[in-house]
């Protein structure tokens, strides 16, 4: 008999685990060393029998980045007869990074450890969210999401995104069912092999359960906001469908077309309805809760490189709260998000003690000169229960599924503990930098720019749709270009508002100095044609990523050439600061 989940159980067990978190890292790491203690990788490090405490641990094993496991990973991928970084639990597959930082996709060792993680944060972040916010029984989620490519390696592994081994795997749809959330579209949808169609028929299978959609979803919010932004364009379009009961012609592929005729009936009434709807909103203000009225909330990770989108997602939310998603990677899980009533810029992830072995790397560690890279005091890393409050750090994990000391590359902020585990905000990702020679400005700072210069845009009734950044080192001095793309025409003298603005906006002390010293060349503002980052979104699905997990990059480095060529040939307009002559 299935399991009925019960989210005050769920509640007191991760209040007894996160008040015991010091004990229960140590028995994690214990127990990912006993497991695994006789793979090739930890046996190089002399980890002996597995028994190990914390201290002993972190003097035997290096910090890693993903560049030092690469050859690891190609042994699993090419078919290693030996076990190489687990034992425990095999590796039955990579999960895939989007590709996002460097523009180039990371193969991570993937197993069902992974796949059990994600469940429990999803229940325990449900229960949370479902104390606060009830969802009724029988109700829907339309959730934007996507199966994504397959690969298999020369060893005959699968390689997809994290999000796809999850949604393949039978415990996905029997959580989701358990978590009141099944998803409204059918697996025909979700697993398509073409995105753009899939959306549509996510778009059409909300409209058609519209009544009983109670959560809109996604992983992330850039893949809400995107469907938005298409059923803005395609909305008559669905509106016929319904009204004829004839699937577009745009649906070109069979298992879609099968399915989606299980559920397309044709209701002029329901049609009109929906017509009506759309034309009374101005501007498509509250467009959630008039098409979907028992919308209860909207969920997906809204923090981050996600934040750009909020005023967009709250502009379609009308009234309906947003609910900000937990915090993982494609390495593993990392916290869940325990304070749903708080807005999503004040979201902090709770640490779970038990799915894997948390270090941390304070920010500020020395910068080596030659490399650029960050050299780390040892003894400076601390253990999950002995980070401060207020500090940033950089995450460190050890994982079920066969990294060791991993340098994730996310810079966090601990902003208390919930019990005795921190609870931590995201900041940014470490290596999304924009930096000519003194200057450090990170991902954060650069959505800070963008935020104060696309404040300028908003009397002529404008906005910024996407925006990314590269630095320009060919030139002499190099400068930062700053790409926008907006959803109307930017008037000459607007743009150089906003290009000064932006220039000034960056307040990094190396930045200021280097500008009015002219070590750095005066910013550039670049305006994309429409459509732009659509054809970055389909560069990267091609590349086998799923909208789901698509980050745009705010940072585009020389070696990424094929999203700058993109960048560079889609210019319609551009301009240069005077903010510092
Ligand atoms: P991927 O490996 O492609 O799934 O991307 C994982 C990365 O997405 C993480 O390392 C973070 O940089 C980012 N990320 C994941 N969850 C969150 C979150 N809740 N808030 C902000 N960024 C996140």
């Amino acid at each position: 008999m299935e399991k009925v989940f019960n989210g005050e159980q769920v509640i007191q067990e991760f209040e007894a685990m996160t008040r015991d978190a010091k004990r229960i890292q140590i028995k994690t790491l214990n127990k990912i060393l006993k497991d695994n203690w006789e793979a090739e990788y930890l046996r190089k490090w002399g980890t002996f029998d597995g028994t190990m405490d914390p201290k002993t641990y972190s003097s035997c094993v290096p910090l890693v980045t993903h560049k030092d496991i690469e050859p690891y990973v190609q042994k699993i991928a090419d078919g290693a007869s030996f076990p190489v970084l687990t034992v425990g639990t095999p590796i039955t597959a990579f999960a895939l990074s989007s590709g996002t930082t460097q523009g180039k996709r990371k193969y991570l060792p993937y197993n069902d450890i992974l796949t059990e993680t994600a469940m429990h944060v999803f229940q325990a972040s449900f229960a949370f969210r479902n104390r606060e916010f009830p969802l009724e029984n029988g109700g829907k989620a339309l959730n934007f999401i996507y199966g994504g490519k397959h690969f298999t390696t020369k060893g005959g592994l699968l390689a997809a995104t994290a999000c796809t081994n999850i949604f393949h795997s039978k415990q996905f749809k029997k959580t989701m069912k358990a978590i009141q959330t099944p998803a409204c579209s059918p697996d025909e949808v979700i697993f398509g092999p073409e995105f753009h169609q899939s959306l549509y028929c996510h778009l059409l299978c909300g409209l058609i359960f519209r009544e009983e959609i109670q959560v809109v979803s996604s992983t992330f919010a850039h893949s809400i906001v995107h469907s938005f932004r298409t059923f803005e364009t395609v909305w008559e379009e669905l509106c016929s469908d319904i009204r004829t009961g004839v699937l577009s012609a745009r649906i070109t592929v069979p298992s879609v077309r099968t399915a989606m005729a299980k559920i397309l009936k044709p209701d002029p009434e329901l049609a009109d309805e929906i017509h009506n709807k759309c034309l009374g909103l101005t501007n498509w203000y509250g467009l959630i809760p008039e098409i979907f009225p028992n919308t209860k909330y909207i969920y997906g990770i809204m923090t981050g490189s996600m934040a750009p989108y909020l005023e967009k997602l709250r502009h379609y939310a009308g009234g309906v709260p947003l609910q900000s998603g937990d915090y993982g990677a494609s390495e593993g899980w990392i916290g869940v998000n325990v304070n749903p009533e708080l807005p999503p810029e004040m979201t902090t992830f709770v640490v779970l003690p038990n799915i894997g072995y948390f270090e941390f790397i304070p920010l500020g560690q020395i910068h080596d000169p030659d490399s650029g890279s960050v050299l780390v005091e040892p003894e400076s890393v601390v253990g999950l229960t002995d980070v401060k409050v207020g500090e940033e750090y950089e995450v460190v994990i050890t994982s079920f599924a066969g990294l060791y000391r991993y340098r994730l590359g996310d810079v966090v902020k601990v902003t208390g503990f919930h019990n005795s585990t921190p609870k931590l905000q995201f900041i940014c990702r470490r290596n999304v930098m924009l930096t000519v020679n003194v200057d450090k400005n990170t991902e954060k700072d650069l959505q800070l720019s963008v935020e104060a210069a696309a404040k300028l845009l908003t009397a002529e009734k404008l906005e910024v749709v996407d925006f990314t950044s590269h630095v320009d080192l060919v030139s002499e001095p190099g400068h930062y270009v700053i790409f926008w793309e907006v959803n109307g025409e930017v008037s000459n003298d607007l743009l150089k508002e906003c290009c000064n603005c932006l220039d000034k906006s960056f307040v990094d002390a190396g930045y200021v100095t280097s500008r009015t010293s002219k070590a750095i060349g005066p910013l550039e503002l670049r305006v994309l044609s429409r459509g732009t980052f659509q054809k970055i979104l389909d560069h990267y699905v091609q590349q086998g990523s799923v909208v789901n997990q698509h980050k745009t990059p705010r940072c585009v480095s020389a070696a990424n050439q094929s999203v700058l060529k993109i960048l560079c040939s889609n210019v319609v307009k551009s301009c240069l600061s005077t903010a510092f002559d």
